[in-house]
C-alpha cells in the first residue's frame, strides 16, 4: 500500500524497522567483542541482613561498555545475548569471575558468606548445566557453599517438573537457590513447595509503593508469611528508602537489597566497602 501512496511513504513506513535492526546489530557487535576480548566486567551488589546490619551476600550483575566507555544496560545486552546464545559464553564469563572475585573477598574481614549468580532462561534448559556448574567450581577453587544461583518465576513455571529435577541437581551440589523477581511472573504457590529453594527475592515492584499503599503491604506481609511457612528466607529488592527498611523490619523479612544500602560496584569499591562496614561495626 504504501508504494501506491509514493515514494515518500515508502521511505516513511520503513525506516524506523532499518533503524531498529540497525541499533540491534551495533549492540550484537559490541557485545560481541566485549564476549570475544573478555572484557565482560561483573559488579556486585551487597544484601544486608535487616537484624545486623552487616553484609550477607553479593549479588553478580554483567557489565559491558560500548566503545566510549558508556554502560550499556543489561536490560538490553541480556534479552539480545538469550535471543543469540551469547548468554552462555557470558555466563561462564560471570560465573568464573565472580568465583575469583569471591576467593579473594573471602580472605576479607566481615566478607560476604556467598556470591549470587543470575541464571538464564537458556542455561536452564540445558541438561548439562549442572555437571557444568560443577567443573567450572572445580577450575576455580570455589566451594559450592559459598554460591547461590538465582533463577525466575518463569524459568520454572513452563515446565516445572524438569525444572524441580534440574534444581534439585544443583541443590544437591551444595548451592543455594533463589527465586528472583518473585511477584512479577505467573507463579503456582502449590508448585513453590515443592522447588527446593532457600530464598525467595520479592520484586522491587511490591517494594516501591509500601510506604504509602496498603494493599502492597499487605502483599508483602502475605508473600513473607507464605514463605516462611515454606522454610524459605525473603530478601526485598529494589529498598531505596529508610522507610521502606522499617516496614520491612516490621514484617520479619530478613534482607534487603537496594540503593539505600548499596548500589551495584566493582570489586575494588566491594573491598572498600566492606572495610568501611567492618570499620562502623567494630
Ligand atoms: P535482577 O537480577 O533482578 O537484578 C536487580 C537489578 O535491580 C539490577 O539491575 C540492580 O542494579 C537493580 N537495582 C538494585 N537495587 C535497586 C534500587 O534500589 N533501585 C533501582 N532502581 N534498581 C535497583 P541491572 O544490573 O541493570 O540488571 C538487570 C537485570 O539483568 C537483572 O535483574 C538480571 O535479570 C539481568 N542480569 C544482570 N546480570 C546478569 C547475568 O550475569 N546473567 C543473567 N542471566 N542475567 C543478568
Ligand atoms: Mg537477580
Ligand atoms: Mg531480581
Ligand atoms: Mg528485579
Amino acid at each position: 500500500h504504501a508504494k501506491q501512496r509514493g515514494g515518500n511513504c515508502y521511505q516513511f513506513f520503513n525506516a524506523p524497522m532499518n533503524e531498529n535492526a540497525i541499533q540491534r546489530l551495533v549492540l550484537e557487535s559490541q557485545v560481541r567483542h566485549a564476549i570475544r576480548n573478555e572484557q565482560v566486567e561483573v559488579f556486585y551488589q551487597p544484601k544486608m541482613e535487616i537484624a545486623t546490619g552487616h553484609i550477607s551476600g553479593i549479588e553478580a550483575l554483567a557489565r559491558i561498555r560500548d566503545e566510549y566507555g558508556q554502560f550499556i544496560s543489561p536490560s538490553q545486552f541480556i534479552p539480545l545475548c538469550e535471543d543469540t546464545g551469547l548468554i552462555i559464553p557470558l555466563s561462564e564469563q560471570v560465573l568464573r569471575q565472580a568465583c575469583r572475585d569471591m576467593r579473594n573477598l573471602l580472605a576479607l574481614q566481615g566478607s560476604p558468606r556467598s556470591v549470587a549468580i543470575n541464571l538464564s532462561a537458556r542455561q536452564f534448559t540445558q541438561s548439562s548445566l549442572a555437571l557444568f556448574i560443577e567443573q567450572v567450581l572445580q577450575e576455580e577453587q570455589m566451594h559450592p557453599r559459598h554460591i547461590e544461583f538465582e533463577i525466575t518465576e518463569g524459568m520454572v513455571m513452563s515446565d516445572p517438573e524438569r525444572a524441580i529435577a534440574m534444581l534439585e541437581n544443583l541443590a544437591d551440589m551444595g548451592v543455594q537457590l533463589a527465586l528472583d523477581d518473585f511477584g512479577t511472573g505467573y507463579s503456582s504457590l502449590s508448585y513453590l513447595k515443592r522447588f527446593p529453594m532457600h530464598t525467595l527475592k520479592i520484586d522491587k515492584e511490591f517494594i516501591d509503593d509500601i510506604t504509602f499503599d496498603e494493599r502492597d503491604r499487605k502483599m508483602v506481609e502475605s508473600i513473607i508469611g507464605m514463605a516462611h511457612n515454606l522454610g524459605l528466607k525473603v530478601v526485598a529488592e529494589g529498598v531505596e528508602q529508610k522507610a521502606q527498611l522499617d516496614i520491612l523490619r516490621r514484617l520479619q523479612c530478613e534482607y534487603i537489597q537496594g540503593y539505600y544500602f548499596a548500589k551495584p560496584m566493582s570489586a575494588e569499591a566491594l573491598i572498600e566497602f566492606i572495610a568501611k562496614q567492618q570499620l562502623a561495626y567494630s
